[in-house]
């Protein structure tokens, strides 16, 4: 029987990954639904040729814009808008399974949805993973359910995991490429242009994650959600420079031996095997040429330059809450670097003193993890930023942060 699926951000980088395996495996695979944000000229593309059973435009005020209404049906496709579109999708019960491949937090209302449904999730969005670890946790033991991991640090952890014991687990190694900045002297980063930080050396992503990964704070996100999928101990989690992105991940037992997972750095892959999970399809992608000369190259992690990666780890420790600011603190200056507001530079040193600002107020310190609470850690990330930017330009300036927050997200 053909496996029902769902792909949320099919107009992005994953999205294409994942519509690319629903052709490749047209025969095992019936797409029932997608969405977008606002890249509707793609998103008609897609239905025309995939004609699922209905189609979300997130983004309801460019929806009603282009067609003067919030649901219309074109070519026998249903399309609906909003925050209600996405639920239809989330609460589908037809769906086998859905893939969350939406940037950001905007992220985090499909996946608390998609738990909360008791449907499969595999999931892109690590940042709705970061935010609310212990919420989708506690919603996944309820319904006996694991998040399937696409990011692919944490696909190769999650395979190579399979049948252990965690006690027998010492350690775990996320490898990270190193991003565009690995051989640039930090003395020289106040020069990084926008351009600079979006050339990645091995990944064509989108910006957002782009620019988490040239700052590390990518693998600052990635050491959280490895956190909260695999309930390891931050302890136990390293991180090594791996500039080839050939190894995705490794896994140390408590013998000393090593086990890792290389492949082609092809996000298609690890898309496929949480689609099929447990299964492990045939393919024609290529494959690893052990014909040819092949280095492969560990450099340990320099901390003290990827400041985004150790405050990770500091917020990592301190729990969900910070986790959660950590995240939408981090999602606010990357879009203020992207619009030219701070420098790059910038981000990391906003990180530190916005870490310090948060920790001074008691009312979050004890906290739980509710969609309520992240709601107001979120605010607060956006307080915070406030009165950096006012601390950097002064009180004149018309700089709105609430511009740059995404709108529907919780
Ligand atoms: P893209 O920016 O390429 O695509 C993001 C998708 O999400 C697009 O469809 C976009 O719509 C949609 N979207 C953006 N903002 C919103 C919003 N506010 N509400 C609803 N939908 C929205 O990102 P990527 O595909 O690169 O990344 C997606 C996720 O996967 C991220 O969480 C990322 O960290 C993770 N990931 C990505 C990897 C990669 O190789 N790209 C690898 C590992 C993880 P629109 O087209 O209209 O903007
Ligand atoms: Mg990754």
């Amino acid at each position: 029987m053909k496996k029902n699926i769902s792909i949320l951000g099919a107009t992005g980088s994953i999205g294409a990954s994942a519509l690319k395996i629903c052709e490749i495996f047209s025969h095992e695979i019936n797409l029932i639904g997608i969405t977008t944000n606002k890249n509707i000229d793609s998103f008609l593309k897609i239905i025309d040729k995939f004609k699922p059973k209905y189609a979300v435009i997130s983004d309801g005020k460019i929806m009603y814009d282009h067609f003067k209404s919030h649901t219309i049906e074109y070519n026998k496709v249903k399309i609906y808008s909003g925050k209600e579109g996405l639920k239809l999708i989330c609460a589908d019960r037809e769906n086998d399974i859905i893939i969350n491949a939406i940037s950001g937090k905007a992220g985090l209302f499909p996946s608390l949805e998609i738990a909360e449904n008791n449907i499969n999730l595999a999931c892109a969005n690590k940042e709705s993973i970061v935010c609310a670890g212990t919420l989708l946790n506690e919603l996944c033991k309820k319904n006996n359910k694991r998040i399937i991991p696409i990011d692919s640090e944490h696909s190769a952890i999650f395979h190579l995991l399979k049948d252990r014991n965690l006690n027998d687990i010492a350690k775990i190694y996320l490898t990270a490429s190193g991003g565009p900045f690995f051989k640039l002297d930090k003395k020289k980063w106040d020069k990084i242009t926008i351009a600079d930080a979006l050339k990645h050396p091995t990944w064509k992503m989108g910006n957002k994650i782009t620019i988490d990964s040239a700052t590390m704070a990518n693998k600052g996100l990635e050491i959280m959600e490895a956190h909260y999928l695999f309930n390891i101990d931050y302890d136990k989690i390293n991180v090594l420079v791996h500039p080839q992105s050939l190894i995705h991940s490794m896994i140390e037992t408590n013998d000393g031996e090593i086990y890792a997972q290389l492949g082609p750095n092809d996000m298609s892959i690890p898309i496929q095997n949480a689609v099929f999970y447990p299964e492990i399809k045939r393919n024609n992608y290529n494959r690893f040429d052990f014909s040819k000369h092949l280095s492969l190259e560990f450099y340990p992690m320099d901390y003290n330059k990827y400041k985004m990666l150790s405050f990770a780890f500091i917020c990592g420790r301190k729990g969900n809450v910070f986790t959660a600011f950590y995240n939408f603190l981090n999602e606010l200056l990357v879009n203020l670097f992207l619009n030219n507001i701070i420098s790059f530079i910038q981000i990391e040193e906003f990180m530190e003193k916005a870490i310090e600002l948060f920790e001074k107020n008691n009312d979050f310190s004890f906290m739980s993890i509710s969609k309520e609470n992240i709601k107001l850690i979120d605010k607060q990330a956006e307080i915070i930023v406030n009165k950096l930017i006012k601390e950097l330009y002064g009180n004149n300036n018309s700089i709105c942060i609430e511009d740059y927050n995404s709108g529907i997200w919780i």
